[in-house]
């Protein structure tokens, strides 16, 4: 497997990874090799929503800034860098999104392929059952070595289950910054190779909440989409102007 060589590009103070979606999964697989040889590593999904919390957020910033990946989740990012390239503050914009549903697609084809297990931990009872089931259809040779729902407090019999089955990927759907915090509190004493944050992906993929066409997807209008169908996450979306000022302002 060849190295990629991942340029690292800073905005608001979070360093995002500057890869193509291809990179990415090498980069992914790379990683699970090394954490299976005892050294746990995590993925973060950044998007404009994201950085822009992590300004209030030190603790945050410092976990988005210690994951063993993060691409860029969302074209708000890539016109961000694009402002910070203008403006000379950034040698380089971001080349290429990294979708996170399609990046979450993407390994658990890998993981199909390659034989990794893998645990989703995260969201409704109801939405977590569909997921297998619609995982099982979609892949059918996939490992699933278990799966746990969100909304429970009790981190440790979450925690039991998952070092009993001993999977190679972990995928933990809390939202933000609640998944980012359980992963960075927990990854040393699970020894999974790899965890990866989800966010709404879970809600996604099985099937319980439309995504958006891909030609809305491919010209960047996913977030146009998703506020149709859930107007209520407009305060959400209105993070993206906030995101772009707050760009356009720091020095
Ligand atoms: N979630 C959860 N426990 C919580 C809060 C959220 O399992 O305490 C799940 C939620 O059901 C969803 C995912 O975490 O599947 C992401 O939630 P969020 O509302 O942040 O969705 P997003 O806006 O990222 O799609």
């Amino acid at each position: 497997m060849y190295q990629v060589s991942i340029k690292k590009i800073k905005i608001l103070g979070v360093e995002i990874d500057n890869l193509s979606f291809d990179q990415a999964l090498i980069q992914v697989d790379r990683l699970i090799e090394q954490g299976r040889k005892g050294n746990p590593k995590f993925i973060v999904k950044p998007n404009t929503e994201i950085v822009t919390y992590a300004q209030k957020d030190p603790e945050f910033k410092k976990i988005l800034n210690s994951a063993d990946l993060a691409p860029p989740d969302g074209v708000g990012l890539i016109i961000g860098s694009r402002i910070l390239k203008m403006q000379g503050r950034a040698l380089q914009a971001i080349q290429e999104r990294v979708g996170g549903p399609d990046l979450t697609e993407a390994i658990l084809q890998l993981a199909e392929k390659k034989d990794y297990s893998c645990y989703f931990y995260g969201a409704k009872p109801k939405v977590i059952e569909k997921l297998a089931s619609v995982l099982k259809k979609r892949f059918p040779k996939l490992k699933i070595s278990g799966s746990h729902p969100g909304y429970f407090e009790n981190d440790q019999v979450v925690i039991e289950n998952i070092k009993k089955f001993k999977p190679d990927i972990l995928f933990v759907a809390l939202g933000f910054p609640k998944q980012e915090k359980w992963i960075v509190r927990h990854l040393s004493k699970l020894q999974v190779p790899i965890s990866v944050v989800e966010g709404g992906s879970f809600d996604f993929i099985s099937g319980e909440v439309r995504r958006a066409p891909k030609w809305m997807r491919r010209v960047g209008l996913e977030w146009l989409f998703r506020l149709i169908l859930q107007p209520h996450r407009i305060r959400r979306q209105l993070s993206l102007p906030k995101f772009l000022i707050l760009v356009l302002l720091n020095k």
